[in-house]
């Protein structure tokens, strides 16, 4: 691998992302002196020819994420099945003159769940239907989950996307009975103002022992929602920790080297407050 690398995420916006804090904290453990990190700011209309002019630019790889994933996956030359199949591709690698494109989302998801916790035939449920939803069904559907549910704020993206997928689509009037797996895959939780219990269709009684809830949201001292499943005995993920599972996912497709995990958790849980 050669002394002088660099790597990104671009996004529009990406100023507020954890991921160069992280990474950086990784390269200087592994002792990839040499390897940078950076913010990549590209609008819509100037992805492509961005990222087609990065590797000449010296760069080995970069991360995807809003709202580019579906035109990172459109313009590469090869992309994983997990990435083809989810619609999105959130890494890209270059490689040879080729752009390769894999989706970490899916199996960060997967390998930040509680050590020895198999969702095979378990019923899930899963709150969004944007981007990080997509992954996270097709991950469950992956680990063998019998019945996924969607159910989204707008009904349509959650019947689009079960169709897709292999999910089945639900609405709410009021609360859903939850089963034994929540995922929370919208953005309810992120500012805090937006009570959960409200803006989603639950109920906080229904998430007690047994339970494993999932909240891809993560801000500084937790979410509300995974605070009232924790209080009544349900096992967590909080979102940092999928964060870090599919950064160290790109991280070891990048360098070829075991991601240091826990410096790469403490790096992107201190950014909070950068
Ligand atoms: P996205 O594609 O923009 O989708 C946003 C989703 O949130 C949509 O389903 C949207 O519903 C829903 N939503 C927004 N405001 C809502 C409200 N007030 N009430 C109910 N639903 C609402 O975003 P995404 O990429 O899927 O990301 C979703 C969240 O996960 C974000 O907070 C993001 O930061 C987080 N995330 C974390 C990780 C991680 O590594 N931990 C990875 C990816 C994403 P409509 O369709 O009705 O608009």
């Amino acid at each position: 691998m050669a002394d002088r690398m660099r790597l990104g995420v671009c996004g529009w916006p990406v100023a507020h992302s954890r991921s160069p804090a992280m990474h950086e904290a990784a390269l200087a453990q592994v002792g990839l002196d040499g390897w940078t990190y950076q913010k990549l700011p590209i609008p819509p209309e100037l992805f492509e020819e961005v990222v087609r002019a990065l590797p000449a630019a010296g760069f080995r790889g970069v991360n995807v994420t809003i709202p580019h994933k579906e035109a990172a996956l459109a313009l590469a030359d090869e992309a994983s099945e997990a990435a083809r199949e989810i619609g999105a591709a959130n890494t890209l690698t270059f490689e040879d003159g080729r752009i390769l494109a894999e989706n970490t989302d899916a199996p960060g998801f997967l390998d930040a769940l509680p050590a020895g916790r198999d969702l095979r035939g378990a019923r899930a449920l899963v709150l969004g239907a944007g981007g990080s939803a997509r992954a996270v069904v097709w991950a469950l559907r992956q680990a063998g989950a019998a019945e996924v549910l969607v159910w989204n704020r707008t009904p349509e993206r959650a019947e689009a996307l079960a169709a897709a997928l292999g999910a089945r689509a639900v609405a709410a009037s009021g609360p859903l009975e939850a089963p034994e797996v929540v995922v929370n895959c919208t953005s309810v939780g992120l500012a805090g103002e937006l009570a959960p219990f409200k803006a989603l269709p639950l109920r906080a009684d229904d998430l007690g022992a047994g339970s494993l809830v999932v909240d891809l949201v993560y801000r500084d001292g937790g979410t509300r929602l995974l605070e009232a499943a924790r209080t009544r005995g349900a096992d967590v993920v909080d979102g940092l920790e999928i964060l870090v599972a599919q950064g160290a996912a790109s991280f070891e497709r990048w360098t070829g080297k075991v991601a240091p995990r826990t410096v790469m958790r403490e790096a992107a849980g201190n950014s909070f407050s950068t």
